[in-house]
């Protein structure tokens, strides 16, 4: 189910949920146009949609969701709803971060930016905690056109770094500023100057370059956990850098993404994805690949979550690896979980669609 259909007139596109970020993404580019997914070119449109979709736009455009103007959606009685803000709004409403729970999306209506050209690509720096903090509190300042992604980890051994730096800490960062080319120079400056760069990669480019072919033969285990923080100051730069620096896994890293911009505008009861105040994402990882040692690397991921954890305790349903209650009532906080149970009641009753972050129906 891989069909688009582009509208540049109206700047909107009716996607099927078969394709992935990447497929979508140089159809549309193709126009001078997008639609913000995630980071990764595989992600199939489905379930990030679905989920909320935070990306190299969330910044400047918002989540996916948030360009999400209507959906095609085959409920467990086998309908076939047109679900936008006016009909069937709260099924509209739940379907933007309740993910798979409420029926099967045949299609997405969605809203394109102009967003081609973008300046843009990976900036690898020295890490210490000084470098950490600085990049997070200049990401949090710049303009809503930037939106970066900040992976703390150490160096693997990627051919355009210097060997003698493999295996210490970097940050590897994914930098897209959405906005004239000049101005997205100007908006690195402040990062190229927190230390001498590794490498440099950032470059006026096709917004289709963020997403490049990858190697499909790799999947590596995770131990993973998600968050949200308030902040990263140097305190919390020096416990992610000794965590990144203690694992004894092939890869592990601390992700960190600054939010806010145009997905903070939204209110948080407007869709099901009710972390609009937060402040920044954090998915923290450990990459195995013996099964043996998955107690060690899940220790570790538990009490590096421990050791960071603020005032703010929500998750990012997508990125969550395994639903309870708890992660629940993180992933939907406050009323969110009661409507969405509610909403479940009426277009899933007897939980035909549980194979997902389940959201049971509410009884009675
Ligand atoms: C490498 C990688 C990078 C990622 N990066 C990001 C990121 O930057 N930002 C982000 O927001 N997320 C990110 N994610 C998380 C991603 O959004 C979720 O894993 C999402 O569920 C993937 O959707 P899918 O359609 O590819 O997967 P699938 O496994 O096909 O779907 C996952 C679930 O979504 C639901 N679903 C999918 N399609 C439909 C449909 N048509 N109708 C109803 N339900 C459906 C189902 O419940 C299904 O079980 C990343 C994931 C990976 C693996």
């Amino acid at each position: 189910m891989k069909d688009l259909q582009i509208d540049t007139n109206q700047k909107t596109a009716w996607a099927e949920p078969g394709l992935t970020a990447a497929e979508y993404t140089t159809q549309s580019v193709a126009h001078g146009l997008a639609t913000g997914f995630g980071d990764t070119g595989s992600v199939g449109l489905g379930g990030i949609t679905l989920g909320g979709g935070v990306g190299f736009l969330v910044r400047k455009h918002g989540l996916t969701i948030d360009s999400l103007l209507a959906a095609e959606v085959v409920t467990a009685d086998g309908k076939i709803l047109q679900v936008n803000e006016t009909n069937h709004s709260d099924l509209f409403w739940a379907i933007r971060g309740g993910g798979g729970n409420f029926g099967v999306a045949m299609r997405f209506k969605f809203r394109l930016h102009d967003v081609g050209q973008v300046y843009g690509g990976m900036l690898f720096l020295p890490a210490t905690a000084e470098a950490i903090a600085s990049f997070m509190s200049e990401a949090d300042s710049a303009s809503e056109a930037l939106s970066t992604i900040a992976n703390v980890m150490t160096a693997p051994p990627m051919p355009f770094l210097p060997e003698e730096i493999h295996g210490k800490p970097i940050i590897m960062a994914m930098m897209v500023y959405a906005g004239d080319v000049a101005k997205g120079e100007q908006a690195m400056a402040p990062f190229r100057k927190l230390a001498e760069p590794y490498a440099d990669m950032l470059r006026p480019m096709s917004y289709t370059e963020m997403y490049p072919p990858e190697e499909s033969e790799y999947h590596p285990v995770a131990a993973a956990r998600t968050m949200f923080l308030d902040r990263v100051d140097r305190a919390v730069a020096e416990t992610i850098l000794d965590h990144v620096q203690t694992s004894t896994a092939m890869m592990a890293v601390a992700q960190l993404r600054v939010l806010g911009g145009a997905m903070a505008r939204i209110p948080a009861d407007a869709t099901a994805y009710a972390h609009r105040k937060s402040k920044i994402m954090a998915n923290l990882a450990a990459l195995y690949e013996k099964p043996e040692d998955r107690s060690t690397h899940e220790a570790w991921v538990t009490e590096f979550e421990r050791s960071i954890q603020q005032s703010d305790k929500g998750a990012y349903v997508n990125f969550i690896n395994s639903i309870g209650e708890k992660q629940l009532r993180a992933a939907y906080p406050g009323s969110t979980l009661e409507k969405l149970r509610r909403v479940k009641a009426k277009y899933d009753p007897n939980n035909l669609f549980h194979l997902n972050q389940n959201i049971p129906p509410k009884k009675g």
